[in-house]
């Protein structure tokens, strides 16, 4: 392999290990061990940061995933250039009420920085290695949203983009990867034959694609999800944490952070519940942990849920061990109820989520109103992607209202015929004090 190389973080060490044997690899475009097939880790030397990355340290960093830089794996030498991540965390009174919690917060992704999903996270630090690496060409094989962050974050870095794709996603999202000029193909099968293909494809080419041979550096950036949700409660660790999963990778990492901080001393130590949220037309993690397994059974995916449409997740068995060992569980909504989710986030929060955040919110209902989540704990609800890419999912939803005349009482007509209760003149305002 022409790309061996060797590198430490100024102030980190770390390397990729393999999950199953322990087998050291150094740092290479590599993403499972070549003797056991299991996915490779990126391991760090803590000691070496201990002390010297500290909650005064983080709070001098950018307001970005970079504040957490020694905590990445990237090269000594590199130069964050966009300011990706540092979403808001919402407390979330409304959703809490409709939902029966008391102690409810959003962590909004929908907002992230540039492509309004979490996969900007995990680009940045993936392409952060292929420019290391020395590759000129990258790309991934995406459910979407990473097709849109490769493409836009390749444009912005000066690297030629292909991006393979399921030939049926989103308009939205495909268009969201056209416009910054990359090449998208789009395949003729679902998304585990595009994960396949793209596998063929890295053995072959020289490319870095994020998901696939740097697919360990990739993974940790979604740690920064973690450290954010930590920090932006005061350097406090949440009761539990609701995530989507589609490859199992997301879910995992948030507690990985957690175990960090710990760690490193950041936060106190205390138990963290994880739990996971998927479409049931596509639920495989949610099935191994319903029956007390890690052993994942491949699914045909069948859900509109088209982000989180992994059949057979690389990560998936993972995810289900360490949702059990922490003690959460995993749900499973079907289409109907991810809709109702995307509905009432939007209504209660003003937070138009795409349909991969309508199942984390109806999911979270769900294990509420089972007593899994308890009411005064505090719940952290993962919120990933914007509303705006899967518009589809909301059609026929709302009923294309008749245009109005441009009159007063036209409008005072129209409005009367709805919401009465709507109508409030100057005259009662200023009656009731409300003018100053
Ligand atoms: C990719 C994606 C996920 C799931 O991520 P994994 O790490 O593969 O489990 C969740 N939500 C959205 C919006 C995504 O695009
Ligand atoms: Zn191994």
């Amino acid at each position: 392999m022409p790309f061996l190389s060797v590198y430490e973080c100024s102030t980190t060490k770390y390397e990729l290990r393999c999950n199953e044997c322990g087998k050291v690899y150094g740092n290479r475009p590599l993403s499972a061990c070549p003797d056991c097939l299991a996915p490779l880790e990126v391991c760090y030397e803590l000691e070496s940061v201990r002390g010297r990355v500290t909650r005064a340290t983080i709070a001098r960093g950018p307001a970005s995933i970079w504040r957490y830089q020694d905590l990445l794996p990237v090269p000594a030498a590199f130069q964050p250039d966009l300011g990706v991540g540092f979403t808001p965390l919402v407390r979330a009174c409304n959703l809490g009420r409709r939902l029966g919690s008391e102690n409810l917060y959003v962590k909004n992704d929908a907002v992230c920085f540039p492509t309004l999903s979490f996969k900007d996270r995990v680009v940045s630090v993936a392409l952060a290695n292929a420019q290391a690496f020395g590759f000129t060409t990258v790309g991934c094989s995406s459910t979407g949203n990473l097709a849109n962050a490769t493409a836009a974050q390749a444009a912005r870095l000066g690297l030629k983009a292909c991006i393979l794709a399921p030939s049926d996603l989103e308009a939205a999202k495909l268009l969201n990867t056209r416009v910054y000029g990359a090449r998208l193909v789009r395949i003729a099968g679902n998304y585990d034959q595009v994960n396949r293909l793209c596998t063929l494809i890295a053995d072959e080419y020289s490319w870095g694609l994020v998901n696939v041979n740097l697919r360990p550096y990739y993974a940790e950036g979604s740690k920064t999800v973690g450290y954010e949700i930590a920090e932006q409660l005061g350097w406090r660790l949440p009761d539990n944490v609701v995530c989507p999963m589609a490859g199992g990778s997301l879910i995992r990492k948030i507690h990985k952070a957690f175990q960090e901080l710990i760690a490193l001393g950041l936060v106190e130590a205390k138990p963290v519940r994880f739990f996971g949220a998927q479409a049931t037309g596509c639920s495989p993690i949610v099935q191994a942990v319903k029956k007390g397994s890690d052993c994942i059974e491949p699914q045909r995916p069948e859900t509109i849920t088209r982000s989180l449409a992994i059949g057979n997740p690389a990560d998936g068995a993972a995810a289900a061990r360490m949702i059990q060992e922490t003690g959460g569980w995993a749900e499973d909504v079907s289409d109907v109820e991810m809709v109702s989710g995307i509905q009432e986030l939007a209504e209660d929060e003003g937070i138009f989520t795409e349909t991969a955040g309508g199942v984390t919110t109806a999911v979270t209902a769900r294990l509420l109103s089972q007593g899994r989540i308890g009411r005064e704990e505090l719940t952290v609800v993962c919120i990933t992607g914007n509303g705006l890419k899967t518009t589809d999912a909301l059609q026929g939803r709302f009923a294309e209202e008749d245009a109005v005349r441009p009159r007063l009482s036209d409008f005072e007509q129209y409005i009367r015929s709805f919401e009465p209760g709507l109508i409030s003149h100057q005259a009662e305002l200023e009656l009731a004090g409300g003018l100053y």
